[in-house]
């Protein structure tokens, strides 16, 4: 009896239930816990499910010391001992049973006091850890989410309208987490790391949390490599480097999963790992993405983690945690890993569903006060690693739907002060026909710089001032006939350089077709040729230095810059000028 006195101590004895086999026979156990509870009121339960012995509840914990719980734990050691079939099964049973202890368990539990869409509140359970699995007898789990004095919010997973109001909630003792390792590659799956495509299951041991603090300032290096996106206007006007957050706005149609897409595309032999991951978007266009990249070959080193337009908010809202938790495992063993969230917009929505469900104050646009943390914690996880951590890098790229081309609402304001630049894509720039259709002028990166090649720093520079220069003069183009030879010049090499920034969907660049582009447009041998077919001439002088020059393109593929190679180039775009008529 000394170890009920340990049970009992420290808890309030305001509710007390014994449970047991039947009521009449325990009349002496009954007697032995009153004498303890100092006769504190004791519900006496009768339950024929437990077989014998007792369960007692103080509080919120669970003292379970029936048969069938009992039974349970010696069918557990005996599947875990093994038997072996060939000799007496019954002397080793009996050897088995011999060896067997019978554990006291204790749990700890609550009641379901109120259900709301996809939400519940929890009594008792007090003392469960932020973001806790918790389980329902029904088999649905859900997840610690508000943490208050008398009770737990918690959002549910799976089928909740399995779950009612007065249903016994058990705590587990872990955060939430998922599978990770490999054979992820290639896959599509459901937040909670279940293979929802047609393919083999997959078994893995390796768990990761969804949430984890991001690395230190110590566990990190700068941003120095480039993250070749095989997009021009990206590469060469807001590079991105490996570990750096680049986001992705722009109104709806405007081409933002396409940029996305592309630089997936050109991760095909890269060694980078891509996880796309799609929040609230309908399924038929993500297979259609799946598809896309199994035909260009890329799917084999990307990750897909969906969360459909139909699937319940709590989903939603862990989609981009677990698809980061994926990228850590990755990022861990030394790799790079790109990762693209589309939409962050979405995800906002979804957390303030699920807080004004659970009551948090509403704040602007009504969403919860901790909005900004939500995706602040969430993009801090990008990183490049330290050497000593083995120099693994995670680079993001988040996705944010505008309304009406509006980048100082509320949320694109956060995400843009969180991130380290962005690509503001415009319909009107879209529907005119220049895609991608990036806004030159309001987009930014701000430390790709740095992880730009020498050969690409070279001819981006020129660029940036001719296109500079032709946002101010297009107003006048109109009027060209009256302008001056040198202001001519700047209109025509300004169109010329705007025409060979577009770029078709699903053909990324590599670095020497880029470099070679860039060099032509800049010095002019462009200047001369119909806007109209700058795009097809563009081709044919890659397929023509691909022929001709394969041992400059080899050099500048490795990113270096010199005299030499300046030549080279020279000459490649005089041979082919020349050669061609236009
Ligand atoms: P949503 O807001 O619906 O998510 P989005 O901004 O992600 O749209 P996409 O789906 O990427 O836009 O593109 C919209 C359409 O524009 C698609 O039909 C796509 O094929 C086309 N598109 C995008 N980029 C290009 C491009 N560079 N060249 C030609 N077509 C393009
Ligand atoms: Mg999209």
């Amino acid at each position: 009896m000394n170890d009920l006195k340990e049970f009992i101590k420290g808890k309030s004895l305001n509710s007390v239930e014994l449970v047991v086999f039947s009521i009449a026979g325990s009349r002496k156990l009954q007697d032995e816990v009153r004498l303890i509870l100092n006769n504190a009121s004791i519900t006496i339960k009768e339950d024929k499910s437990i077989l014998g012995g007792y369960l007692l509840k103080v509080g919120d914990s669970v003292l379970d010391r029936s048969h069938a719980t009992r039974i349970a734990q010696l069918e557990k050691h005996i599947t875990i001992s093994g038997l072996d079939t060939d000799s007496d099964v019954i002397k080793q049973l009996s050897s088995l049973t011999d060896s067997f202890e019978p554990q006291d368990s204790i749990a700890e539990v609550g009641t379901v006091i109120a259900l709301k869409d996809g939400v519940c509140v929890i009594s008792g359970l007090w003392g469960t850890m932020y973001q806790e699995v918790i389980t329902f007898d029904s088999g649905v789990k859900a997840i610690a989410f508000n943490l208050e004095a008398e009770s737990v919010g918690a959002i549910l997973l799976g089928d909740y309208t399995k779950v009612k109001v007065g249903d016994t909630a058990h705590r587990t003792k872990r955060v939430i987490s998922v599978p990770v390792g490999e054979e992820l590659l290639g896959r599509v799956l459901d937040p909670l790391g279940n293979t929802i495509d047609s393919g083999p299951k997959i078994t893995l041991t390796d768990y990761y949390p969804i949430e984890k603090l991001a690395p230190g300032v110590l566990e990190r290096q700068p941003v120095t490599q480039p993250m070749q996106t095989g997009i021009k206007a990206i590469d060469v006007l807001v590079p991105i480097g490996k570990g750096q957050r680049e986001l992705i706005l722009g109104d709806r149609q405007t081409g933002k999963t396409t940029l996305a897409i592309d630089t997936i595309i050109n991760q095909k032999d890269s060694g980078v790992i891509s996880i796309y991951v799609a929040i609230g978007q309908k399924l038929s266009k993500v297979v259609n993405l799946v598809e896309k990249l199994r035909s260009k070959d890329a799917l084999k080193n990307t990750i897909f983690v969906v969360a459909g337009a139909s699937d319940p908010a709590p989903l939603l809202y862990l989609a981009p945690y677990s698809a980061t938790a994926i990228a850590e495992y990755f990022a861990d063993k030394g790799k790079d890993v790109l990762i693209i969230y589309d939409d962050l917009s979405k995800h906002a929505v979804a957390y303030r569903e699920l807080s004004l469900l659970l009551r948090r104050p509403p704040g602007r646009e009504a969403f919860p006060g901790d909005v900004f943390f939500l995706h602040s914690r969430l993009l801090e996880r990008s990183v490049k690693y330290s050497d000593d951590k083995g120099a693994g890098s995670i680079t993001s790229l988040p996705i944010i739907e505008t309304q009406a081309g509006d980048i100082s609402a509320y949320i694109p304001t956060n995400v843009i002060s969180i991130t380290d630049g962005q690509i503001f894509l415009e319909s009107n720039l879209f529907n005119k026909g220049v895609r991608p259709a990036i806004n030159v002028g309001l987009s930014v990166s701000r430390v790709g710089g740095s992880a730009q090649t020498k050969a690409m720093k070279k001819v981006a520079g020129k660029i940036k001032v001719a296109l500079a220069q032709y946002r101010e003069l297009e107003a006048f183009s109109q009027f060209a006939g009256d302008l001056d030879e040198s202001t001519k010049l700047q209109l025509t090499r300004g169109q010329k350089t705007v025409e060979i920034l577009k770029q078709n969907q699903y053909s990324p660049l590599t670095l020497s077709q880029q470099v070679i582009s860039i060099y032509a447009v800049n010095n002019g041998y462009f200047d001369q040729i119909d806007t109209l077919n700058v795009v097809i001439k563009e081709t044919q002088l890659h397929d023509f230095s691909k022929l001709k020059y394969p041992k400059l393109l080899d050099s500048l593929e490795t990113g270096v810059w010199s005299d030499e190679i300046e030549a080279q180039l020279e000459n490649l775009c005089k041979e082919f000028f020349a050669t061609d008529e236009h």
